[in-house]
């Protein structure tokens, strides 16, 4: 799968992509990254990316011209490319989007800049994405995120399978505790139940912790994940021992 991504700021990429499970897919030829410098699209002497507002205000906004060069230009050779812009208005990523992305031949990342893009530059993407509802100073750590989430789904990135199936969201609940060596840390012990290698007791304590966890942090999630009847009827049951 090949990620593109256009940004003023194309070294802002370089030690992020080159380190750890991203370098390791490059290596094994499943991934390859490419940032292309805006610049290298924009018309003049100069080579400015940016101009004031019509209208009036503050700041700087990109203009339309380098932007959509250089998405034509870095589209043009791919394979069904997904032409993806960063932006705070967008649908806001979600763990059932990445895994819809990991699905692309091709995505090319637009990142915007300064108070943000011409709009007309909209119509030449084909979505837009939101890493939340904050706002962060450029689309590149917004891209990061998107790249390192979608990466990580891509067949082959991470070791095994499994430990992409199990995490938070993926099964639409927040993952289980997790523990490791050593047994007992400042007074606090491993639960017994994960010493005891029984692996259906295992198995059934890190739902319920799953079903339990997600209650207390993130209940929205409850109303959409998958739960059994039984499941379903144990949380009540917690509900009413709870009050
Ligand atoms: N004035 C704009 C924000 C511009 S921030 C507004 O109010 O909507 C500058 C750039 O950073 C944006 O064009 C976008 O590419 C990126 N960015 C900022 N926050 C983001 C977020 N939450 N998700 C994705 N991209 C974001």
């Amino acid at each position: 799968m090949q990620f593109h991504i256009i940004t003023i700021f194309p070294e802002w990429f370089t030690s992020p992509l080159s380190t750890g499970l991203l370098q390791k897919a490059q290596d094994k030829a499943i991934l390859s990254f490419c940032a292309h410098n805006l610049r290298d699209y924009a018309p003049g002497k100069h080579r400015s990316t940016d101009d004031t507002p019509y209208g009036g205000g503050w700041g700087m906004v990109m203009t339309p011209e380098p932007l959509v060069n250089a998405i034509e230009a870095v589209s043009a050779p791919l394979s069904n490319p997904r032409r993806i812009f960063l932006s705070p208005q967008g649908r806001p990523l979600s763990q059932a989007k990445t895994a819809e992305l990991a699905a692309s031949e091709a995505l090319v990342l637009v990142c915007g800049r300064y108070e943000g893009v011409d709009e007309r530059v909209l119509a030449f993407v084909d979505e837009e994405i939101s890493i939340g509802d904050y706002i962060v100073s450029g689309g590149e750590v917004a891209a990061l995120v998107l790249i390192d989430a979608v990466a990580r789904l891509v067949p082959g990135v991470v070791g095994r399978k499994e430990s992409t199936e199990d995490e938070s969201f993926s099964t639409g609940l927040l993952e289980y505790p997790q523990y490791t060596r050593p047994e007992e840390f400042r007074g606090m012990s491993v639960p017994d139940v994960l010493l005891s290698g029984h692996h259906a007791d295992i198995t059934q304590w890190r739902r319920r912790q799953s079903l339990i966890r997600t209650r207390t942090r993130r209940p929205d999630l409850l109303k959409k994940a998958s739960l059994s009847p039984e499941e379903r009827r144990w949380l009540t049951q917690m509900d009413d021992t709870d009050t």
